[in-house]
């Protein structure tokens, strides 16, 4: 595959580029005796290796679906990322500690004319190391080269600060370097917990994106046949396969042939357009005979009265059962859950005693 091939050639550059720049910080900062330049190379040697796992990740992750592992391996890459931030939590937590050592036993640093130059060097590479690594990332649609294109540009700045506090304690003689390594330490923590708290949320199965669920809603809108789409839920296994369910409303009319074609090609579309795996099932919708209007316009407003149900969907009166159903999607927090759904059924009951009525009750799985 041209494009991944492309993004590890790309991060093979991060890395090499990171571990020049650990080399000359890690031997400035010895030289010179600053923390604050030490704790610069630390960050960047975890860089370098955060790079080396989205690499391996990203390989192992790629592998095809088998037997036993029919969704694909793709879910590794949520572990990688874990790895990452244990990592970048661990550089940031020795960091700290060192930082906080050096506030308390402040030692000689002695900056020479070269040292600083290396080091703004280093601020320039890992700036253009940055810029670069961004504009692929785009150019190629790699969430993680943009990350990491966006940590490089980030981390030119906290290398800018490490200058800057060299020439403060070479130009005024005043040691600034571990209240700086404090604060480098506190962004680097930072960023852990971040790519913590991501891989976890989506480990654990995070809600589907606003503005992604109602994009993929509409489209399958667009087919004429088609009165409302619903029940949208989708299941990531790794950040490239996602398989999902959805149920259409369509005309009571239409046979099991004209439904067969239809599913069928919003199950390729979605494919094509989303790469997501969705299964469609469908919901019948009254075209003729009967009041099936009136009780509609009666229930809506009957579940307009309750501010907990966020939505009314999947009505159907059949009337050769005589019976009415309807699905109600009530918010997670309501604790009236069971009680809304008896009330509303018991007053469509009472205004149409000749129907039974079926109100099911379904997550609020995506908006
Ligand atoms: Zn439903």
């Amino acid at each position: 595959m041209e494009r991944g091939k492309k993004i590890v050639q790309i991060s093979i550059i991060g890395i090499v580029v990171n571990l020049v720049l650990v080399a000359m910080k890690a031997g400035v900062g010895l030289i010179t005796g600053s923390i604050a330049v030490i704790m610069d190379a630390v960050n960047n040697l975890s860089d370098a290796l955060s790079s080396v796992i989205t690499i391996v990740g990203t390989k192992l992750a790629g592998k095809e679906p088998d037997k036993k592992h029919p969704y694909g391996y793709g879910q590794i890459e949520y572990i990688s990322s874990i790895t990452i931030s244990v990592i970048v939590l661990l550089a940031g937590f020795t960091s700290f500690k060192e930082s906080l050592d050096k506030i308390f036993h402040p030692g000689d640093t002695n900056y020479t004319y070269v040292s600083m130059g290396i080091i703004a060097v280093a601020v320039l590479v890992k700036f253009f190391l940055g810029r670069f690594v961004k504009s692929e990332g785009k150019k190629y649609h790699s969430e993680s080269l943009i990350a990491s294109g966006t940590d490089a540009l980030f981390d030119s700045i906290i290398s800018l600060s490490t200058l800057a506090a060299a020439i403060v304690s070479f130009v005024f003689g005043v040691g600034i370097e571990g209240y700086l390594g404090v604060v480098i330490s506190i962004v680097i923590l930072k960023a852990g917990v971040e790519i913590l708290l991501d891989s976890l949320s989506s480990i654990i199965g995070a809600r589907v994106d606003t503005e992604f669920a109602v994009g993929l809603k509409e489209h399958i809108n667009q087919y004429p046949e088609v009165q409302g789409t619903y029940d949208l839920t989708l299941h990531r296994y790794g950040p490239e396969r996602i398989i999902g369910s959805v149920h259409v409303e369509l005309p009571d009319r239409m046979n099991a042939r004209d439904i067969h074609m239809l599913t069928r090609t919003i199950t390729e579309d979605v494919y094509v357009n989303y790469g997501i795996i969705l299964t469609v099932g469908i919901y019948a919708s009254n075209t003729e005979g009967g009041n099936f209007a009136q009780i509609k316009e009666h229930l809506k407003a009957v579940v307009a009265k309750y501010p907990d149900i966020l939505q009314m969907h999947g009505f159907y009166v059949d009337t050769v059962r005589q019976q009415v159903s309807f699905d109600l999607v009530i918010d997670f927090t309501s604790e009236r859950k069971q009680e809304i759904q008896t009330e509303i059924v018991d007053a469509m009951h009472a205004a149409y005693p000749e129907y039974q009525f079926v109100a099911v009750l379904d997550s609020d799985f995506s908006d």
